[in-house]
């Protein structure tokens, strides 16, 4: 049966500016491979006393961003470009960068639309300075599409690339999945000891290792049974 590891509120705290980085045992935490110089990576949050319900949104007393790594091979690296590309745009990797290439290219070909669009509006007055290309907006409009489906197109491209490598190298993808991780709201701090981050991994000897090594407590897992919000 699967595990999953609890790492306490005190644990989560001590981590917050760094990041709490599983890097033992030094092999891939989803197929054992050596070497595993790469990291699955979790944007994650920690809340603890929920407010009275905002306009908008939730707000918390402790809203506080931290990340999540854990160490896998390379090949389980690329696996996550296939499925999940936006989360290695922070990575510093060929995978990462062509990641925030593409967020890049998507905003500028927003941004180009939206101007467009603008433009066909009443707030741009025709005798305003851009009101040379007032006449033009659909092909402004035009131009910003063309950024977005360009880059779409790429992006598509290269994942089947890197999936085609993948399965002509004898890999299942669909054995190399990400951890499962869930980050609980706390109603307040009285307890350091209380978990509040669960990471269910795939891999019960890496998980059992783990654990041990950074003193996480372990618990039997079932996959896909996540009540919480990440
Ligand atoms: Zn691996």
């Amino acid at each position: 049966m699967p595990n999953k590891l609890i790492v306490s509120l005190r644990q989560v705290q001590d981590s917050l500016s760094g990041g709490i980085v599983l890097d033992y045992p030094q092999r891939c935490s989803r197929c054992d491979a050596v070497p595993a110089a790469h990291y699955e990576s979790h944007k994650l949050r920690l809340r603890i006393g929920r407010k009275r319900p905002g306009l908008y949104r939730q707000t918390y007393e402790v809203n506080e961003p931290y990340r999540l790594k854990i160490r896998v091979c390379q090949s389980c690296y690329r696996a996550d470009f296939t499925t999940n590309i936006e989360v290695l745009e922070n990575d510093d990797t060929p995978e990462g960068r062509f990641a925030r290439n593409c967020r890049w290219a998507y905003r500028v070909g927003g941004v180009v639309a939206g101007a467009g669009m603008l433009l066909m509006t009443n707030f741009i007055h025709p005798d305003s300075n851009f009101g040379w290309l007032k006449a033009n907006w659909p092909f402004v409009v035009g131009a910003g599409g063309i950024i977005i489906i360009t880059t779409w197109l790429l992006q598509r491209q290269r994942m089947s690339r890197v999936q085609d490598e993948l399965v002509d190298a004898g890999i299942n993808l669909e054995q190399r999945q990400r951890a499962e991780v869930r980050s609980a709201v706390l109603e307040n701090t009285n307890d350091p000891e209380s978990g509040v981050l669960e990471i269910g991994l795939h891999n019960d000897n890496w998980a059992a290792e783990c654990a041990a090594h950074y003193n996480y407590t372990l618990e039997d897992y079932l996959p896909h049974q996540r009540t919480g919000d990440e």
